[in-house]
């Protein structure tokens, strides 16, 4: 009956901590988000005790009723927001969910086609430290030197080359929205499936402010924490009923055991907050306040990949500034901006150092920041930017404090989690 703080001291502190680095740092990390109180407490609930293998009315296990309950409301206000047939939120993450869809699809050493890393793709799309990569054919697909878009005639051609099993769309960093219907049509050529790996702009197709995957995927795939802002996790939808009951299988018993029944309460909450009309306004806002942060950045001299965004991110090239992307991201956490270094299409620097940052409006939009404090970040990111190109990698320490007291300021006027 004892609360953290008596209980567990330390982990306690851990946690204060993190709460206070939330409310007093600008949070640009594009994959993050700030939950609502009823998220956290749906997750923090006494699900977090429950086995319930199975799926709702069909469990290996005892007193199921509660989770059934909570995960049929999940399943269906999943099909709700994207308008499709099957949902299955069981998967602990995104990869997992791409990891069943695998399991489901493609047999070791069969073919897939995904965007590279260095392009914007994910590690679970194929590349070569993943299992994705190890335990399939792996086969990469880039984008344009030039455009930074994806290069449907490299699709089309390895497509027909390799005969790909899976062709999968959607990434990590890549800006700009996607054709889902040529894709469609390149996997039809060649007898593919089609998956559309939405993690990140999932929030951005729930508000119906991008094009939906479906009807052109046979699949899609999500996470549950980023601009859709739920808690930490996985989601795979289809509208195709048959694909879905192997889909299932490849989740439970295929890939996991028990799921986690606190954190599919809250996707129920979650999904619930993303079917009010509020949110349609914060997703708007979300990529508004991305093109306003992308302009201002090209303004004070970075190049931004594609030449600018469709969605909730921004790929920022430094090489103009003749700066890292790992001297960025630290300059910038030393000033109170939390961001990550990011690979830029044809990089000539490792994933450890690269020549981009990577920034995002989900988490911002979410404390209040609009178009006037975006346009602040971006001046203060160019700020710290600045001090980096003149001093090298130790940049300016004054104007990092100066840029670490105007970004407390602004937390200040826009707190999270103001009770806690
Ligand atoms: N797919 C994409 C496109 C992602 O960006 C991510 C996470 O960054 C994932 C999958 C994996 O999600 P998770 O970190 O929940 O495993």
């Amino acid at each position: 009956t004892r609360g953290l703080a008596e209980a567990d001291p330390a982990v306690f502190g851990g946690v204060r901590d993190e709460l206070k680095r939330e409310q007093t740092q600008i949070e640009l990390i594009a994959s993050e988000n700030i939950v609502s109180k009823a998220v956290l407490e749906a997750q923090g609930s006494v699900f977090t005790n429950k086995y319930a293998e199975g799926y709702p009315g069909k469990r290996y296990y005892q007193g199921c009723h509660p989770s059934d309950l909570v995960e049929q409301l999940a399943i269906d206000r999943a099909k709700e927001l994207f308008g499709c047939a099957y949902a299955n939120v069981q998967p602990h993450s995104g990869a997992q969910a791409n990891g069943a869809v695998m399991l489901a699809l493609v047999k070791p050493g069969e073919t897939i086609l995904g965007m590279s890393l260095d392009a914007g793709g994910h590690l679970t799309h194929g590349a070569r430290a993943a299992m994705s990569g190890k335990w399939f054919n792996a086969i990469q697909y880039g984008v344009d030197p030039v455009t930074h878009l994806i290069d449907f005639d490299e699709v089309a051609t390895l497509a027909r080359e390799h005969k790909p099993k899976l062709i999968i769309a959607g990434g990590s960093a890549y800006p700009r929205q996607i054709d889902f219907a040529k894709f469609r049509a390149i996997a039809d050529e060649v007898g593919a499936y089609f998956l559309v790996d939405m993690a990140h702009f999932a929030g951005l197709v729930a508000a119906k402010l991008h094009p939906s995957p479906f009807p052109h995927a046979h699949i899609a795939t999500t996470t549950t924490h980023k601009t859709l802002r739920g808690p930490r996790g996985g989601m795979i939808l289809s509208d195709d009923e048959a694909l879905g009951k192997k889909l299932n299988s490849a989740v439970f018993p295929g890939l996991q055991g028990g799921p986690l029944m606190h954190v599919i309460a809250a996707k129920a909450v979650a999904f619930g907050e993303a079917l009010q009309p509020g949110y349609k306004s914060y997703i708007a806002a979300v990529m508004e306040n991305a093109k306003v942060l992308a302009a201002t950045l090209k303004e004070r001299g970075c190049n931004i990949v594609s030449g600018g965004t469709d969605t909730h991110l921004a790929l920022v090239d430094l090489t103009p500034l003749g700066v890292t992307g790992k001297d960025a991201d630290e300059a910038l956490e030393r000033a109170g901006i939390t961001c990550n270094k990011n690979g830029i299409p044809g990089d000539p620097l490792p994933p450890t150092k690269t020549s981009g940052i990577r920034v995002g409006t989900p988490a911002g939009t979410t404390r209040g920041f609009g178009p006037a404090e975006f346009r602040e970040i971006g001046n203060m990111v160019a700020d710290v930017l600045d001090g980096l190109r003149k001093n090298g990698e130790q940049g300016d320490a004054q104007v990092e404090a100066a840029v670490r007291a105007r970004v407390t300021l602004l937390c200040h006027r826009f707190p999270i989690y103001p009770e806690a």
